[in-house]
């Protein structure tokens, strides 16, 4: 297990006193455990050095009361640092689904949790605001990945639009777009293709579909545990499709949350949910202090 940062901190402060302020020297010793503690989460070197100058900034000649160390208060300002960068504006639950039918184009990388994701939201719309969600893959490279949508869609009594053989993913978005207006729906959600990396032919092919659709929201879906690969994915879909928000999957796991507040920092978009299992409600809203606790051990 790693020690926490209050664990460490503790130690750094041990000598200094319960009062006065804190001095720059306090500081910087301390932030230099809070650097290596960030580094151990995941987060991107650039970014936890941006972050810490930061506080460092915001912690230097803050008084210190009786009640708390020199440790705790620093700790506090970096919780309070760390939950204020990983909080996008306004909920991130709350997705732009008005004038329906209202378009969602998912887009990520091949495994990274695309189709159970989209399959997971499409079930919190449907059960939590009484959308009526029509669901289409558009992996016309991967039979398998489009028979799988439609399971999914069986399994939490959600339609997915009708396969038919010999459809590029453009015709498909537009068989969506239309039966969604023709038959009422809400929603509907479109499950782009992934590839293994990025490459030009996919990133035509969503931006095609795109420009087709008009997305209200452009959900990119990443694997929380892969790091800085997911803020390099994100920058590349951002700048070439431009997402309205990020999903990060695979929280259940081991990871310390890092990829999180690299996200933020370098993209700027928000996070909106974090998946956690592979169970299609294993789906949470984004929670800036829950990642921050994680993120400080
Ligand atoms: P896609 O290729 O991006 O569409 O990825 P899939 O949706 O097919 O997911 C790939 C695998 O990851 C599947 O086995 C999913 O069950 C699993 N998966 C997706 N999201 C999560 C998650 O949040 N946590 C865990 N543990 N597994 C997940």
């Amino acid at each position: 297990m790693f020690e926490s940062l209050s664990e460490r901190l503790g130690g750094v402060f041990e000598r200094l006193t319960k009062q006065g302020a804190l001095s720059e020297d306090d500081v910087r010793t301390a932030l230099r455990e809070v650097r290596v503690a960030l580094l151990e989460a995941d987060v991107s070197l650039p970014v936890a050095r941006d972050f810490v100058a930061r506080v460092q900034e915001k912690a230097t000649g803050q008084s210190v009361t009786r009640s708390v160390t020199p440790g705790q208060q620093v700790v506090k300002i970096v919780n309070d640092e760390l939950t204020a960068t990983l909080r996008g504006e306004g909920d991130p639950g709350a997705l732009k689904i008005d004038s329906p039918p209202a378009p969602i184009l998912m887009v990520g990388l091949q495994g990274g949790g695309k189709t159970t994701t989209t399959a997971k939201i499409a079930k919190r719309l449907a059960e939590r605001e009484r959308k009526r969600v029509l669901m289409a893959s558009l992996d016309t490279n991967r039979p398998a990945a489009m028979e799988q949508l439609a399971i999914l869609g069986q399994q939490i009594g959600v339609d997915t639009l009708p396969i038919v053989p010999g459809e590029t993913p453009v015709q498909i978005a537009r068989r969506a777009k239309a039966q969604a207006a023709l038959a009422g729906y809400d929603v509907y959600m479109l499950d782009t293709a992934g590839r293994l990396s990025i490459d030009e032919e996919l990133m035509a092919q969503v931006e095609a579909v795109r420009d087709v659709a008009s997305p209200r929201e452009t959900l990119l879906v990443v694997d929380g545990l892969t790091g800085q690969d997911a803020v390099t994915t994100a920058e590349n879909f951002d700048e070439r499709i431009g997402i309205t928000g990020v999903v990060l999957t695979r929280m259940d796991g081991d990871g310390r949350g890092g990829a999180a507040l690299s996200m933020r920092a370098v993209t700027g978009k928000p996070i909106r949910f974090v998946g956690t299992g592979e169970k299609l409600d294993a789906l949470e809203t984004f929670e800036p202090e829950r990642i921050a606790g994680r993120i400080l051990g």
